[in-house]
């Protein structure tokens, strides 16, 4: 989540906990997921997108309580994989 300081510049929290994300020349700079998601016909959120960003340690508190682990692949890292206050 991007919230502006009052000193008018940008900082990044994690949804969750609320921790406020390293960072570096407008890179965030320790681990963070944003995770997006659009809800459809037969929910409740019918046409909503949600959008959250959590910090690894909530992440990994959030998928240990899951039934069947989440599906990781790998790819080849490129340089947008930085999180930068342009993504978010
Ligand atoms: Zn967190």
């Amino acid at each position: 989540m991007k919230k502006m300081n009052s000193k008018g510049k940008y900082e990044i929290f994690c949804h969750k906990c609320g921790k406020k994300m390293q960072m570096t020349n407008g890179i965030v700079t320790e681990g963070i997921i944003r995770l997006q998601g659009k809800w459809g016909y037969f929910s409740n959120k019918d046409l909503q997108m949600h959008t959250m960003d959590l910090c690894e340690e909530c992440y990994d508190s959030i998928t240990t309580l899951f039934k069947y682990p989440v599906d990781v692949t790998e790819y080849i890292s490129v340089e947008d994989d930085y999180y930068t206050l342009e993504q978010v």
